[in-house]
């Protein structure tokens, strides 16, 4: 049996692990880039505090010496199901099963301004942007005479107030206070501002009201200012436009506000449920296809009674979709029965900034704040990431960042553009 597995994200690596060296499986993966990586921590590569390659690590690497399963660099354009082929930007392949874990992508909510303007925060090179953007801004305001520019050019906002938005927010708050006093000393950082916006009336909403208040206490200590019920519906000239008719004036809009799923030609229209995502059955199969599978955040399962609105589109729903239909793939090369799948919820939390953070946990219901929350999100980020590299290089930096309040990684780089005669 020949598996293609589009993406390898959470979903996707999980599933292809699962299936090494089984008798009868060949697995092929395709992903649009040659690397894993762990969206959680983006936001620390985007803030200079962990390098790109904390967190990500190359597919064919991971693959090297496990015979059924192959690596193929390329970006899924159009399914053919008659004929059992995908046809990809380089190439195309066929296929006796086709699993889609192709994730989510950035949504701007039909908003052009801010899709062309804002900064978003998805991918490792979103990340690598937001950081070369963030230190050319300082450097701008660094030599900046007027007090309004250099105000626009210092202040961040953060539109969208999950954990995301809110582990941003507290990084760029805990990085003013002790990091651009210090190496920016031209700098007046009374005039930096870094605002956090979510249109809802809660920080982390889908955590515990414990965990939302203790969210929005620790952040405003810090300095960040929270507005909540505030939606922006603009982004242009420099200035953030809010549904209230209030304005913002700045050069760095963060963006971190919604995700949806991607619609694939060959795909039928109604095999796609709420937010493009792709419906399936209890074991992950696509409505009204014969032989492919979606899972992670671009499917949605709506027959688990605990979540009849679709499961969330977080990290553990895509890992032990992955696994369970691996193990799936494995009962149907013995004609055995299949398992359905069943979401074990491990709860969830968000990091605010040194010795901060929340957690919750469902089973027994439980919240924690502060330094033991703290420790419990390190520890599980830590034994999340793919390999024991990242997870080496991550403690260092981190134990480097912890004692020190600071890191070393704010260089800006960017590849340089090569004109013709160079080449
Ligand atoms: C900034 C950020 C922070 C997050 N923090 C948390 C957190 O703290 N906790 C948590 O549980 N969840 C978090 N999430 C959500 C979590 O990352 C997702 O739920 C999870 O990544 C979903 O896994 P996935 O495998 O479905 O998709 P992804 O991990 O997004 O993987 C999709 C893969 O598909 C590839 N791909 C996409 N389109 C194509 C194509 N056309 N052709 C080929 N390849 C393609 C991509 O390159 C990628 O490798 C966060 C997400 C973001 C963006």
């Amino acid at each position: 049996m020949h598996i293609v597995i589009i993406g390898g994200g959470f979903a996707g690596i999980n599933l292809a692990k699962e299936l090494t060296d089984q008798k009868g499986i060949e697995v092929t993966l395709v992903d649009k880039n040659n690397y894993n990586f762990f969206p959680p921590l983006i936001y620390q590569v985007a803030t200079a505090f962990l390098e790109p390659s904390s967190i990500s690590y190359p597919f064919r690497k991971f693959f090297a010496g496990k015979k059924n399963l192959q690596f193929r660099l390329g970006e899924l354009q159009k399914v053919v199901p008659s004929e059992n082929k995908i046809i990809l930007n380089n190439g195309e392949l066929h296929y006796d099963q086709l699993v889609f874990a192709t994730g989510a992508e950035t949504s701007y909510f039909g908003m052009e301004n801010v899709k062309k303007n804002a900064i978003p925060m998805k991918t490792l090179n979103d990340a690598i942007e937001m950081r070369n953007a963030l230190l050319k801004n300082l450097e701008k305001a660094a030599i900046c005479k007027d007090i309004r520019k250099r105000r626009t050019l210092l202040t961040i906002v953060i539109a969208g107030g999950g954990p995301t938005g809110v582990e941003v927010s507290g990084m760029f708050a805990e990085m003013r206070k002790n990091i651009l006093l210090k190496e920016y000393p031209e700098l007046d950082t009374s005039v930096s501002n870094v605002y956090l916006v979510d249109g809802g009336d809660a920080l982390l909403s889908p955590m515990s009201k414990e965990s939302q208040q203790d969210t929005l206490n620790a952040l405003t200590k810090l300095g960040v200012v929270v507005k909540l019920n505030t939606r922006v519906v603009d982004y242009k000239d420099d200035t953030v436009f809010f549904a209230d008719g209030n304005t913002i004036q700045t050069k760095n809009l963060i963006w971190a506000a919604g995700v949806s799923a991607r619609e694939f030609e060959g795909i039928p229209a109604e095999s796609y449920g709420r937010g493009k995502r792709m419906a399936t059955d209890a074991f992950n199969k696509v409505n009204g296809t014969e032989n492919i599978y979606a899972i992670g955040d671009t499917s949605i399962q709506t027959n688990d009674p605990d979540f009849p609105g679709g499961h969330p589109q977080v990290a553990q729903v895509a890992i032990q979709q992955g696994i369970n239909l691996a193990k799936n793939f494995k009962l149907m090369v013995q004609n055995k029965p299949l398992n359905p799948f069943k979401y074990n919820d491990k709860g969830s939390m968000a990091i605010i900034g040194k010795n901060k953070a929340v957690v919750d946990l469902p089973k027994p219901k439980m919240h924690f704040k502060g330094v033991f929350a703290w420790m419990i999100w390190l520890f599980i980020h830590l034994i999340s990431l793919i390999t024991y590299r990242n997870r080496l290089q991550t403690f260092y930096n981190w134990m480097i960042a912890y004692f020190s309040k600071d890191q070393s990684l704010r260089m800006i780089i960017r590849p340089e553009k090569r004109t013709k005669a160079d080449a």
